[in-house]
Parts: structure tokens; C-alpha cells; sequence
């Protein structure tokens, strides 16, 4: 696609150094947003992103919230509006994974998931919403899973943080109804991510197998394609959810998970 359908927006997009949030911030930057991005990472690394999108054309800022600090994740907000001028779309992309049952789960591992996962989406919510609703238009997108629609054993955290961001998702959309906001759930499956990789490797190293027999075993587990989704594709749907055709897309939580949630 190459028509500039969003030039002049901007869009902020937590966890955009790496993996999907990086595949969404290019999808959005291909289609004209300027761009704010976030996420942890090597400065030098960081910068090199920045400059590779503000490359194509497109305003490109960097700020280094931690999504788990309230305070933070306004300033990330104040930042995008000082330096590129508003921020009209929000993707609550930024999260993290953590493996093991619930009597064994780390109480800190529990608090850090819910809060970059889930809480950390309300506050940015909460941060933007006053200048969303007095230019009538906004984007909220929060990158769910499908683990925000149906459970797997051993991720007690990420699968209630995933439920509980598709309910936020739903509140937003309900009191924005009215409004050129929208707010709305992308729901991946598998996604070849470093938060994937590392899972991967732990199943191989688990059961003494090859990482790629490992990787097979973990797609074909859960998604009837046996194909990952890529963070290009992830990045397109977030973009067709930026245009006027998504309009009346409101509250909807969309799966792109290869059949994962169809069974
Ligand atoms: P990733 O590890 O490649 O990227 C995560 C991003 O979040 C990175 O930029 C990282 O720096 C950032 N981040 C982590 N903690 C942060 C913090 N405290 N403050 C700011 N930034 C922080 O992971 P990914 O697979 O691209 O995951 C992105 C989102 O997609 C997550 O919400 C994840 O739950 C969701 N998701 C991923 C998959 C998958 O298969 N990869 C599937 C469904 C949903």
C-alpha cells in the first residue's frame, strides 16, 4: 500500500523496538503517521529504527518510558505531543511473558505483567484522551493475544492481563461510541518475536529437542495453519484499523492467530 492515508497523523506505539510493536510502527509510518517510538533496547540499535523510519519521510521520535511507571507513561505522552505535535493514535503494544504454574509463579512476575500488560494501557488510555475527544477523532489499539480469548496452562498472568485488556478495550469503545475514537483488540497467535524465541528455546532445552522441532511443536499445539504470523501482517491490520473504512469497527476484538481460537 502506498498511499499516504494517514499523513499528518501521529501515532505513539509502546514496545516499538522490537517485534510487533517495530511491525506496526513501520506499517503506520508507510501509510504517512509520524511516529513515536518505545521500548527498551541498545541506544545506538534504537537510533538506528529511528532514523530508518523518520528515513521513509515521516517525523520519527524516541522515548524510553517504562510502561510499568504511571508517571512515565505520561510523560511518553507529553513527549509525543511536544515533539510531533499530538498524538492521535495510541497502539498499548509493550508487554512481557512469564511461564510457570500458579503455586510457583513469582508474586513480582505476576505485578510486572499486569501492569505493562494491562495497566499500563489504561494509563496511556487515560493520558490521551482529553485531546483524542477535543479533535473528534482517535485510534486506540491494544495489542491482546489469544490468550485474551481463550487460556493455555502455566501463564496465569498474561492470560488474565489479555482478558482483562479486551474488557478495557470494550469500555473504551462503549464511552467513545459516539465520538470519531474508536478503540479496538488485536488478538495474535503465534508471532516469531524475541518473547517467542525465548519460549521456544526453553521448550527445546526442557525437552532435550532441536529448536526447530521445538518451534514446530509449539505453532502446531495451538494453530491450525502451522504457520506463524508475521508483525507485517499484524502491522497491516493496525493500519486498515487507522482508516475511515474501520469507522464502525468499535470494541471488536480480532483475532490473527492461523485458526488458533476457531477450535
Ligand atoms: P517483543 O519482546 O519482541 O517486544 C516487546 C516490546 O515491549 C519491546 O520493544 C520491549 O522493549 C518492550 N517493553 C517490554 N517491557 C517494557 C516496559 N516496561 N516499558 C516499555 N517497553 C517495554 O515481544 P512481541 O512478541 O513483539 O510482543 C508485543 C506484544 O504482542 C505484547 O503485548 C505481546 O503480549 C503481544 N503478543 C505477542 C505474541 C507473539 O506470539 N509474539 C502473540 C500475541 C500477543
Amino acid at each position: 500500500m502506498t498511499e499516504k492515508y494517514l499523513s499528518g497523523r501521529v501515532a505513539v506505539i509502546t514496545g516499538s523496538t522490537s517485534g510487533i510493536g517495530l511491525g506496526i510502527a513501520r506499517a503506520l509510518a508507510g501509510a504517512g503517521a509520524g511516529i513515536m517510538l518505545n521500548g527498551f533496547g541498545e541506544a545506538a540499535a534504537i537510533e538506528a529504527l529511528r532514523k530508518e523510519i523518520a528515513g521513509t519521510g515521516v517525523p520519527c521520535a524516541y522515548n524510553g518510558a517504562d510502561m510499568s511507571k504511571p508517571a512515565d507513561i505520561a510523560g511518553l505522552i507529553e513527549a509525543a505531543t511536544r515533539e510531533l505535535g499530538k498524538a492521535d493514535i495510541l497502539v498499548n503494544n509493550a508487554g512481557i511473558q512469564y511461564v510457570a504454574p500458579v503455586g510457583e509463579f513469582p508474586a513480582e512476575r505476576w505485578d510486572a505483567i499486569i501492569a505493562i500488560n494491562l495497566s499500563a494501557a489504561f494509563h496511556a488510555s487515560q493520558a490521551v484522551m482529553a485531546q483524542m475527544r477535543a479533535r473528534n477523532w482517535g485510534r486506540i489499539i491494544n495489542i491482546a493475544s489469544a490468550h485474551g480469548l481463550v487460556a493455555s496452562a502455566n501463564k496465569s498472568a498474561y492470560v488474565a492481563a489479555k482478558h482483562g485488556i479486551i474488557g478495557l478495550t470494550k469500555v473504551i469503545a462503549l464511552e467513545t461510541a459516539k465520538t470519531g475514537i474508536t478503540c479496538n483488540a488485536i488478538c495474535p497467535g503465534w508471532v516469531l518475536t524475541p518473547l517467542v524465541q525465548k519460549q521456544i528455546d526453553d521448550v527445546a532445552s526442557r525437552d532435550n529437542i532441536s529448536v526447530a522441532k521445538a518451534k514446530d511443536l509449539l505453532v502446531l499445539e495451538k494453530q491450525p495453519s502451522g504457520e506463524f504470523a508475521t508483525p507485517e501482517q499484524i502491522g497491516a491490520l493496525a493500519a486498515f484499523l487507522c482508516t475511515e473504512h474501520a469507522d464502525q469497527i468499535r470494541g471488536a476484538s480480532l483475532p490473527v492467530d492461523g485458526g488458533w481460537t476457531a477450535q
